[in-house]
């Protein structure tokens, strides 16, 4: 028995490194793949043309609140984060100014600790201090990032909201709408729409903002392309690469 303690061991160190080789060279593939397949010839801005300004990166829903939920299970709250995290990574790495409303599955009517009693009124808190995140850059662009669903099955395709309090959001989002179409959805003829009070951030924002819906989670093939990481990466180039010509 006392023999077995080092043999353990050596087969959960051997196990640990076989994982960690495992994760690395699928990682390594994935990111070849996606280099590679590089026919998405999307120019990208230079961090040059973009100073000062905070890309404000708002995945929405998140905890208890799931947003939409596809046939095969997927939350809305998840694509959102992911798709979140990938164009907040491109800033990043650009040299964009960004920042995460947030970063993990939780809804943010807690955010500031600031109120005791949330009580049937956590998504009225959450979208109240989603805004106010929004506006503490004082130069910022508000980007909201969702996913849409219908009762119908057919629709899909990308749709873009823009704030009616400022003329540069309309722009970003036709910018933005025009990116997709040529780069990644040449069948999107969807117009872009200006928010109406149903869209509480956009509607009270008084920095620039946009909402992107990126896909329809009701649209079987859509729903799978959402899934799929190489589409997600695109996705958030694109986005990236839109708003980053904002200025
Ligand atoms: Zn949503």
């Amino acid at each position: 028995m006392q023999e077995k303690k080092p043999i353990s061991y050596a087969v959960k160190f051997f196990i640990f490194s076989l994982l960690t080789a495992l994760i690395i060279l699928t990682l390594g593939v994935a990111y070849g793949k996606f280099v590679e397949k590089n026919e998405y010839s999307l120019p990208l801005p230079s961090s040059t043309n973009f100073d000062e300004v905070t890309i404000v990166i708002d995945p929405g829903h998140g905890g208890e609140d799931p947003g939409s939920v596809g046939a095969d299970g997927t939350l809305e709250k998840d694509l959102n984060l992911e798709i979140a995290r990938l164009v907040y990574a491109f800033c990043i790495l650009n040299g964009t100014e960004a920042r995460m409303t947030r970063t993990e599955d939780t809804l943010l009517y807690d955010y500031y600790g600031d109120l005791k009693d949330y009580t049937g009124q956590k998504k009225v808190y959450d979208l109240k201090n989603r805004l106010k995140i929004a506006e503490e850059e004082e130069n910022a662009l508000y980007l909201g990032i969702h996913m849409n669903k219908f009762s119908q099955e057919r629709y899909s395709g990308a749709q873009i909201y823009y704030s009616p309090n400022s003329e540069e959001s309309q722009r970003v989002a036709s910018n933005l709408s025009k990116k997709i179409k040529d780069y990644l959805q040449p069948d999107n003829n969807r117009k872009i729409k200006r928010a109406d009070s149903s869209i509480f951030i956009l509607k009270n924002i008084e920095n620039p903002a946009i909402l992107v819906e990126c896909g329809f989670l009701s649209n079987e093939n859509e729903l799978k392309m959402l899934n799929n990481e190489e589409y997600r990466a695109k996705l958030a180039l694109t986005i990236f690469a839109s708003v980053c010509e904002y200025k």
